[in-house]
């Protein structure tokens, strides 16, 4: 097994991360991979990152170009091992993977991942050296009664509660209110002012908990609905250091359309 370097965010300002959720067998994945690695080409800065099924992830390790994109997990354990049938632990997707997404909102919902698992989920990320990518945002009764600033702060409060101060450049937090993922029934996407008030409300938070300048270092990704269209209007907002894709990410013309918007925008 090849061991990775570590991967932290001191390097990358952008990222692009596919989320391919429960999509494609081992074999398209693949063929999927084999179809970005022809047409993606390295750019420095810009840090390309697909999170294929959890049973894609160990073929896809040996057959992955890791100058042009690295692997994420969708999910984890935080228990290193132990009797817990059908989980995998951030331990045992070390080699595999660079990064791991952690409270995607369908953990949370669909799954009733609470905070307190999902800061554990963190901590044992920074403990095995892999990047979290902490998914936050609030739900559409949530926002509508007002409650978005409380909700955004308290699931940053909480997951990154056992992260040291040392170790908070070794966190990734994409901001995804949940009315605007697809697939979750009404969603709507949303605009970029919407979402410009909630990175000021994340921004804000942090800076006041960690000081100024781990808040602004800290990577900001967006997620919710992101297609080429609408892409650039959401890279350019102020503080969006790169984009969490769900849907478009399982077409490659869309998802490499994305890359190389980022790529005229961001660097
Ligand atoms: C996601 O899965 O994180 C996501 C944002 O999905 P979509 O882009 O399909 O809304």
């Amino acid at each position: 097994m090849v061991l990775l370097g570590l991967c932290y965010n001191t390097i990358m300002r952008t990222y692009i991360v596919g989320n391919w959720k429960m999509n494609f067998t081992i074999g398209e994945s693949s063929i999927y991979l084999h179809k970005l690695l022809k047409r993606i080409k390295p750019a420095r800065g810009l840090q390309i990152v697909i999170a294929p099924s959890s049973i894609a992830l160990q073929p896809l390790s040996l057959q992955i170009d890791r100058k042009k994109l690295k692997l994420a997990a969708q999910n984890c354990n935080a228990k290193d091992y132990g009797a817990y049938t059908g989980e995998t632990s951030v331990t045992q997707l070390r080699g595999l993977v660079n990064y791991i997404i952690v409270g995607h909102s369908e953990r949370r919902h669909v799954f009733n991942e609470t905070d307190n698992m999902i800061r554990e989920k963190v901590a044992a990320c920074i403990r095995n050296n892999i990047t979290p990518i902490l998914c936050i945002g609030e739900t559409e009764s949530q926002r509508s009664f007002g409650e978005t600033k409380d909700v955004l702060r308290d699931q940053l409060i909480s997951g990154l509660a056992d992260v040291s101060r040392e170790d908070l450049d070794k966190v990734i937090i994409a901001y995804e209110p949940v009315w605007a993922i697809s697939g979750v029934k009404g969603a709507h996407p949303a605009v970029p002012d919407d979402i410009a008030e909630s990175v000021k409300i994340i921004r804000e938070h942090l800076s006041d908990t960690y000081g100024k300048e781990i808040a602004e270092k800290m990577p900001l990704l967006y997620g919710g609905s992101v297609n080429p269209s609408n892409a650039g209007a959401y890279l350019t907002i102020p503080g969006i250091d790169g984009l969490l894709i769900g849907g478009a990410s399982l077409i490659a013309d869309q998802f490499i359309d994305i890359i190389e918007l980022a790529k005229k925008i961001k660097l």
